[in-house]
């Protein structure tokens, strides 16, 4: 067996090593048979049974969601649902039988094939990706119709000792949650983005992935030994014995550094020459500040309140009451134990969109998105006013606002501010009068007229996510431009830093709280030009802090001058990496 290296896109961090364990496309393998005009109902009724089957196995899958499941997972099990439910799929194919005669597995392909040759047509990307998640629902329905399991049984599971990596065209999120086992070590897919669905899921399960591999799932036969270098998105195929060993040497000194740095828990986050730094956590849910409280988090940074807000399809409100999203605000600030808990507003739109919600915008993440939703929608906007000032009698709370751009959405943020503030005065509920209200820069406009937003907000954020996108015009989910995201290009760190120092200079603390934060290899650029407060996925946290506890601050910031000062994009490169020696 020839050993060969494919490469994709890396997704997931760290280093797996495992038999492969291939899953079949079910849609590929469907009889194709015409049905007699008198056996015509029956065959409709088997494709509708297994209809309903799926519904239930959604159903199920819905109600025993795991506590620690990633936050996403409700929501695109709803999705799902949604597909399900829709007359395209539960509808046209029971004609294609009745007119056609084709068989159930035949009729519901070739209904799911027109569909994605309509799918082909679209050109906004994310309605494009959900063409997986209607083939993903189709299989479902194909694999109860013919019988078979797609996923190992138990049995196999148990006696299989080696540990698996699953390769598959693609994996839905749903499937992924039954691969949480310890047996199953990574995941490689043909298809997805950085941020296509199963690349979320497997970077919230902490698994090593790589997608985007184009036809791995025909090059790698079953039981092929599989490494995943989660890091350069790189598979490699039957590897020789002395590759395997070098890969080997390199997990566990990669696990060895992980257990070494759990003694950092407590450590102060301060530089060598005696610089504190703050280190926040990114939660989704109040579920998650446990995690970030263990990894030393000394508060949070950015509570991402959208997803309070999805996976309600089953829900009988649509979006959350003000009592549920205070429940829950006020969870999260007791949960931090006195810590602050930054809460920022619904960032909804663009790739995440609220249940139900049409996709008119011809360029969704140029469109009515995050604050421009929200004060489109007073009401929506005030309930979660009241709810997150509500909360702030029960510890340090903080409002953080995405996504503004003009003077005008900044003023009406805080006048909507003072409006719940009102109502609740009025109301006699509690709430912390001088609750501190920030800004997320993140547009490019924002950065760069910095002195609009430094007089009227108590704090900044920087979203470098959307800083890159907006400042590169690269959609961040669309895997075609994925190579054009680049941190470092010039403009990027100019706007970055332009809003570190407007902020100093202001006297209000800035953070980071995109990628950026918690990406290690550029914890001692940010350093550098002045960072103080880092926020990030909790996992990364330690990492991060680990740099930090060897860094130079003096040697780091003359450096970083000089990288402010380069034009080429080598040049920067070179020189951001050989920061990582001083
Ligand atoms: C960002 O844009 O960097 C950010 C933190 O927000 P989100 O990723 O939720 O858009
Ligand atoms: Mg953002």
């Amino acid at each position: 067996m020839a050993s060969f290296t494919l490469h994709g896109i890396p997704v997931s961090r760290g280093i797996s090593i495992g038999r492969a364990h291939l899953l079949a496309p079910a849609a590929l393998e469907v009889q194709h048979y015409l049905v007699a005009e008198e056996h015509l109902e029956a065959e409709v009724l088997r494709l509708q049974e297994a209809i309903a089957q799926v519904h239930r196995e959604l159903q199920t899958l819905w109600t025993e969601l795991p506590k620690d499941a990633p936050t996403e997972l409700g929501a695109f099990i709803d999705v799902h649902v949604l597909i399900l439910s829709d007359p395209m799929i539960s509808e046209a194919p029971l004609d294609i039988i009745r007119t056609r005669n084709y068989n159930a597995e035949w009729a519901l392909v070739t209904q799911i094939e027109e569909l994605s040759a309509q799918f082909d047509e679209i050109e906004d990307p994310y309605l494009r990706e959900r063409k997986a998640d209607i083939q993903q629902v189709a299989e479902r329905v194909l694999k109860v119709l013919m019988g078979s399991a797609q996923l190992p049984s138990a049995e196999l599971r148990d006696d299989y000792q080696p540990q698996m990596i699953v390769v598959a065209h693609d994996i839905s999120p749903a499937d992924m949650l039954q691969f949480r086992d310890k047996s199953f070590v990574g995941f490689v897919t043909d298809v997805g983005g950085q941020n296509s669905h199963t690349a979320i899921v497997a970077r919230s399960l902490d698994i090593p992935c790589a997608v985007g591999m184009g036809n791995a799932s025909q090059l790698i036969e079953q039981d092929d030994w599989v490494i995943i270098d989660g890091d350069a998105g790189v598979v490699i195929a039957n590897p020789s014995p002395l590759v395997l060993d070098q890969y080997r040497a390199r997990q566990g000194a990669l696990l060895k550094a992980r257990k070494k740095l759990l003694k950092l828990k407590k450590t102060p986050a301060v530089t060598r020459d005696g610089t504190a730094v703050t280190l926040l956590a990114n939660i989704e849910l109040p579920e998650d500040c446990p995690h970030a409280l263990e990894s030393g988090a000394m508060g949070v940074g950015l509570f991402r309140s959208e997803f309070l807000f999805m996976g309600r399809a089953n829900h009988a409100h649509k979006t959350p009451t003000e009592d549920e999203q205070f429940e829950q605000y006020k969870k999260a600030v007791l949960a931090m134990k006195g810590k602050p808990v930054t809460i920022r507003t619904l960032d909804i739109g663009a790739d995440k969109p609220l249940d139900g919600a049409e996709h008119t915008a011809l360029n969704p993440a140029l469109g009515l998105r995050a604050i421009r939703y929200c004060l489109s929608e007073p009401q929506l906007f005030l309930t979660q006013l009241r709810a997150l000032l509500r909360a702030s009698a029960f510890g340090k709370v903080r409002i953080l606002i995405p996504m503004l751009a003009h003077a005008f959405e900044i003023d009406q943020s805080l006048a909507m501010i003072e409006q719940a503030k009102q109502q609740l005065r009025e109301a006699g509920q509690k709430f912390d009068p001088q609750v501190e209200v920030g800004a997320m820069i993140e547009i490019p406009a924002a950065a760069l007229s910095l002195p609009m937003f430094v007089k009227r907000m108590d704090f900044l954020s920087i979203g470098t996510n959307d800083l890159i996108q907006y400042t590169l015009a690269i959609d961040r989910v669309d895997y075609e431009v994925a190579h054009l995201y680049n941190p470092l290009h010039p403009a990027v760190l100019q706007l970055i830093a332009m809003t570190i120092q407007a902020g100093h200079k202001a006297g209000i603390d800035v953070a980071v709280c995109g990628e950026m934060a918690g990406d290690t290899k550029l914890t001692r650029l940010l350093l550098g030009m002045g960072l103080r407060e880092f926020s990030m996925h909790p996992a990364q946290l330690l990492a991060v802090k680990q740099e930090i506890l060897n860094s130079d601050l003096a040697a780091l910031t003359a450096q970083t001058r000089k990288i402010l000062r380069a034009t080429e994009p080598q040049a920067i490169a070179e020189a951001v990496a050989q920061l990582q020696t001083l």
